[in-house]
């Protein structure tokens, strides 16, 4: 059984947390699953990048911006690989185009077009839990790219896609989709599951608990998605046809 696990960056954004999400990767693990593991970058990383290029430029190229933001996953993908390696787990991250995540040429905002799989299927052969940097990928000519805010969700859905897996789950810091944003509205009901087209409906109402793309690509591919609590341990909501 192969599963994918996606944790965003609140889920990753300190020590302890980072600690906490290994244990959930361990215990799927010790199951008995091949584990694919995809991370964003810790916290407020992402939005900490951009105020950084924006000090030394009114207007940062879109090439050197999506160099810049994917070092944010990266960081991430290294410090979960030394944390289960430290627990004597089998590990190794891979940044996205390492794990033959080819995209388009859409700076800042690039489809996945293809995903090479063979170097991940060789660590998976070898049992190794791999950990994957979410939200980028690399063009046709060795440029680095990223898929568009919240688009680790997508590396997830489109890596369930390529490497056929058995499992999808996004874990993140609230127990699944809701109604209504829980944090802001209190009487909010959790589905217990939702279909590909009412939570792209939830999603263009502002939504912005899943990547559009990702519900688009989980509905062509027919991935059934899990979103899932990284801090509490319960049933989430299924996101299916
Ligand atoms: P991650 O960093 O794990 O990708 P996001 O911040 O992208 O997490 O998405 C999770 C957030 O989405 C929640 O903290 C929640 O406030 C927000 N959200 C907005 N609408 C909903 C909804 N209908 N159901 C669940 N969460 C929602
Ligand atoms: N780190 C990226 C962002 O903040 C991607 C992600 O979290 O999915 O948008
Ligand atoms: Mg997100």
């Amino acid at each position: 059984m192969l599963t994918v696990q996606k944790f965003g960056g609140s889920s990753v954004a300190d020590a302890e947390r980072i600690r906490r999400v290994a244990r959930i990767v361990a215990d799927t693990y010790d199951r008995g699953d091949d584990v694919v593991v995809v991370l964003s970058a810790q916290g407020d990383t992402t939005d900490e990048l951009l105020e950084k290029a924006v000090e030394l430029s009114a207007a940062p190229g879109a090439r050197e911006l999506d160099v810049l933001l994917t070092t944010g996953e990266q960081v991430s993908i290294a410090l979960m690989a030394m944390c289960l390696e430290q627990m004597g787990y089998p590990v190794v991250s891979l940044t996205g185009w390492q794990a033959g995540i080819e995209t388009g040429d859409t700076f800042g905002d690039a489809r996945i077009q293809r995903v090479d799989t063979e170097r991940l299927l060789r660590y998976l052969r070898q049992h190794r839990i791999v950990v994957v940097a979410g939200y980028q990928g690399i063009t046709a000519d060795g440029e680095l790219t990223t898929l568009g805010r919240g688009g680790s969700d997508t590396t997830a859905v489109a890596l369930a896609a390529a490497l056929k897996a058995d499992r999808c789950q996004i874990f993140t810091d609230v127990d699944g989709v809701y109604t209504a944003d829980p944090r802001k509205f209190s009487h909010a009901v959790k589905y217990e599951e939702i279909t590909y087209d009412n939570m792209l409906a939830l999603i263009a109402d502002g939504a912005q608990v899943l990547h559009d793309r990702c519900v688009l690509l989980a509905k062509q591919y027919g991935i059934e998605i899990e979103v899932l609590s990284s801090f509490e341990r319960k049933p989430g909501t299924i996101v299916r046809g």
